[in-house]
């Protein structure tokens, strides 16, 4: 099993092209939906909610960034994070634009605004010495140090969502030959975890021997796999294991379940007999279960009928 000697990973390639369609389309989104941040902070008096719109707009900006660094075929991690730093700093600059054209009931024009950084970065000061809202029961407006500290805060919460959010996952799959980004398919099998460490140890030996060992469950604590297949040449495909389990947290008086997730091996390369042997060893594994389940109702309608013939 030579091929499964190894893990897969993005070749590194740039393409100029990943973070500038990235970057268009972040700026697609983000020009309308920065209205809809600035009407909501400007008039929407609960923060909390303010907060919610906020994440959303910083949201919808990445998956528009995502989609269009992908079609640009960008392979290259340094590059999107590269591209992303600049997408956070435009999130920003029309979330501020369209601010101040809110907050300023459109005496200054919006293109005015969104062309001219200077005014906007004026503006800025401005505001943190006069401040414009206040918090809590207190009438005193919140400006200064404190404001000022607030924005950073706020600015460094959009850098962290960005980079988080929309930089290039290390788990794509990407085919050299094809020039495509291939997909992971989740399996519905619930697999038990009697293989957890064999498994574990695939992750530093890049071999699967447990093939035949593998065994369903119906419950928590499971493994579950999902596959990467280049359909179109038929020569990459990949692996990765995830054990799912339920921790269950006390939280004074009340027990919070959680749902973890835990990577076992992520991307493993495997050739097309390996690939096979799993799916054929997984769906055998369903049927019997089927079989079973058919069997088991067999038995429980058997058992009903002589009582409903006495009665
Ligand atoms: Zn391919």
């Amino acid at each position: 099993m030579q091929d499964d000697l190894k893990f897969y990973q993005l070749s590194g390639k740039i393409n100029v092209m990943g973070p500038a369609l990235g970057i268009l389309f972040g700026t697609l989104a983000a020009l309308p939906l920065s209205f809809v941040y600035a009407y909501a902070v400007r008039y929407i008096p609960f923060i909390y909610l303010n907060f919610l719109i906020s994440l959303g707009y910083a949201f919808a900006t990445c998956v528009a960034y995502t989609i269009g660094e992908k079609m640009g075929h960008n392979r290259s991690r340094f590059f999107s994070f590269l591209g992303t730093l600049v997408m956070t700093t435009i999130a920003l600059y029309l979330a501020w634009s369209a601010f101040f054209f809110v907050l300023f009931q459109h005496k200054i024009s919006y293109f005015q605004l969104v062309t001219d950084p200077k005014t906007v970065w004026l503006l800025i000061e401005k505001i943190i010495e006069t401040g414009w809202f206040t918090l809590g029961s207190t009438k005193e407006t919140v400006s200064g140090t404190f404001y000022m500290v607030l924005l950073i805060i706020e600015a460094l919460g959009y850098l962290w969502f960005f980079v988080a959010t929309c930089v290039l996952d290390k788990a794509s799959v990407y085919c050299e030959e094809c020039s495509k980004w291939v997909d992971a398919v989740g399996m519905p099998s619930l697999i038990s975890c009697k293989l957890e460490n064999a498994m574990t140890q695939t992750a530093t030996m890049g071999t699967i021997p447990w093939i035949d060992q593998l065994e369903l469950t119906k419950d928590f604590p499971f493994i579950v796999f999902s596959m990467t297949h280049c359909s179109q040449c038929n020569r990459l495909s990949t692996l990765t294991a995830t054990k799912v389990e339920m921790i269950t947290k006390q939280k004074g008086k009340e027990t919070e379940s959680e749902k973890k997730e835990t990577k076992l091996f992520q991307n493993l390369l495997v050739n097309n007999k390996t690939r096979e042997s799993i799916l054929n060893k997984l769906q055998e594994l369903e049927q019997i279960e089927i079989e079973k389940e058919k069997a088991m109702l067999e038995n429980f309608e058997n058992r009903q009928k002589p009582e409903s013939d006495q009665a």
